[in-house]
């Protein structure tokens, strides 16, 4: 059987951090402030594969709380999600996501992304969709103070 999964998220921008996103860094006078590395990209991903499998969501696997997840690379985290998945008798099909950022330019950096999520996810990158938008100016992400993704996963489980 085929499930799908949704996931959203958001994080402050906050001077002075490393921009983080979609396991590739971005030079950026800015960074998405988190416990962990603040990659909201990869948590949006991350709460798609959770909801196919109908788990919970990541704060509930990963809480913010634990020391562990301090700086922890969400890279990392994703592969551990990619592992329940697995463990499940599961395959990943595709993964769709949308960034959107009003600054700094994402579109450039969609191949690099794709080229570091590809791999964990053990997709061929033509399975593996990341788009860019900006927010028109509205709102705290159109303000620059935030940015926020958005990301659909396909999983095949066994019936
Ligand atoms: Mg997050």
């Amino acid at each position: 059987m085929h499930r799908i999964g949704f996931g959203y998220d958001i994080h402050r921008l906050e001077a002075g951090r490393p921009l983080i996103l979609g396991g590739t860094e971005i030079p950026h006078g800015a960074g998405l402030r988190g416990h962990s590395d603040g990659d909201a990209l990869i948590h949006a991903v991350m709460d798609a594969l959770l909801g196919a499998l109908g788990e919970s969501d990541i704060g509930a696997h990963f809480p913010d709380t634990d020391p562990r997840y301090e700086g922890a690379r969400s890279t990392g985290l994703l592969a551990t999600v990619v592992g329940l998945v697995r463990r499940r008798g599961g395959e990943i099909v595709n993964v769709d996501a949308v960034v959107v950022a009003e600054e700094p330019k994402i579109g450039p950096y969609a191949a690099a992304m794709k080229a570091a999520l590809a791999p964990v996810l053990g997709l061929p990158e033509g399975a593996l969709g990341i788009k860019a938008k900006t927010n028109e100016g509205l709102g705290p992400v159109g303000e620059k103070r935030a940015i926020a993704c958005y990301a659909v996963a396909l999983l095949k489980l066994p019936d």
